[in-house]
């Protein structure tokens, strides 16, 4: 075995992503409450208390919901860089000292087996950053809050044999659709969060023949669906002569193990 995942929970409502290997299984995000984290680690069959620890990404409340209460529960170690940590301190409740630890932007950590490399993008909170995993020449890339897809993201980020990629919103439904203008342009702007047509774009320039799977993350519920969202990645891709698998992710039910072969 090398690396399996599921992306738990995706979109506005609550993000978690769930990573293991052989030795070490990691958390990324616990966006959802208390109650629904532990439905979301039963219907995967996770044991939360063998969990290496939790990595945060940023301190938006769809991201750390459920964050203080689980690392209580099962008495787990929370990873965040230090502007995160500050953000994020009033929103998370108390927690022990030896549960506090400092993962900073660019940096490469190993739990276990896996080596983790942090990523900082640029997205509308302290110092927002994602995580790409390696084990045994595999390698897993998770972005999934970003405004805008720089040539050092796609350096970190390319070759990876499975994605989890933000495809937020279809820019004619945000542009017809009810949202206070300023809220548009928070989300079409370069901090906000990425659309259908860019993240294929951002794909066609980081997939080669190593990507295996692709799943299309955090979608908007105002501002996209399903359907309109593989149909518009995979119409940037096939343009360009690709093809790739394409994975739905969904705001409460997780996607099904998928290891990585
Ligand atoms: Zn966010
Ligand atoms: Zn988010």
């Amino acid at each position: 075995m090398t690396l399996r995942f599921s992306v738990l929970a995706s979109g506005s409502t609550g993000n978690a992503f769930y990573i293991e290997s052989e030795k070490e299984k990691l958390l990324v995000d616990a966006g959802l409450s208390g109650k629904q984290m532990d439905k979301l680690f039963q219907e995967v069959n996770v044991a939360p208390e063998e969990l290496s620890g939790i990595l945060v990404t940023h301190e938006h409340s769809d991201h750390i919901k459920g964050l203080g209460i689980v690392a209580r529960k099962y008495n787990l170690p929370i990873y965040a860089n230090e502007k995160t940590w500050k953000a994020m301190e009033g929103s998370i409740g108390k927690l022990s000292l030896d549960q506090k630890f400092i993962f900073n932007m660019e940096e490469v950590k190993t739990f276990g087996d896996i080596d983790v490399e942090s990523f900082g993008v640029s997205h509308d909170a302290a110092e927002p950053m994602f995580y790409t995993f390696r084990n045994n020449g595999k390698k897993v890339a998770l972005v999934t809050d970003l405004g805008y897809v720089s040539e050092r993201i796609k350096k970190t980020i390319e070759s990876a044999d499975a994605y989890i990629f933000e495809a937020n919103h279809d820019v004619g439904m945000l542009r017809m659709g009810h949202y206070p203008w300023s809220v548009k342009r928070r989300i079409l702007g370069d901090s906000g969060h990425v659309s259908n047509e860019d993240c294929g774009l951002a794909l066609t320039d980081v997939i080669d023949n190593n990507t295996k799977r692709i799943y299309l993350a955090h979608l908007s519920k105002d501002n996209n669906m399903k359907d309109l969202a593989r149909m518009s990645v995979n119409q940037v891709l096939q343009e360009r002569g690709i093809t790739v698998d394409l994975h739905d992710t969904d705001p409460g039910v997780p996607t099904v193990m998928y290891e990585v072969g």
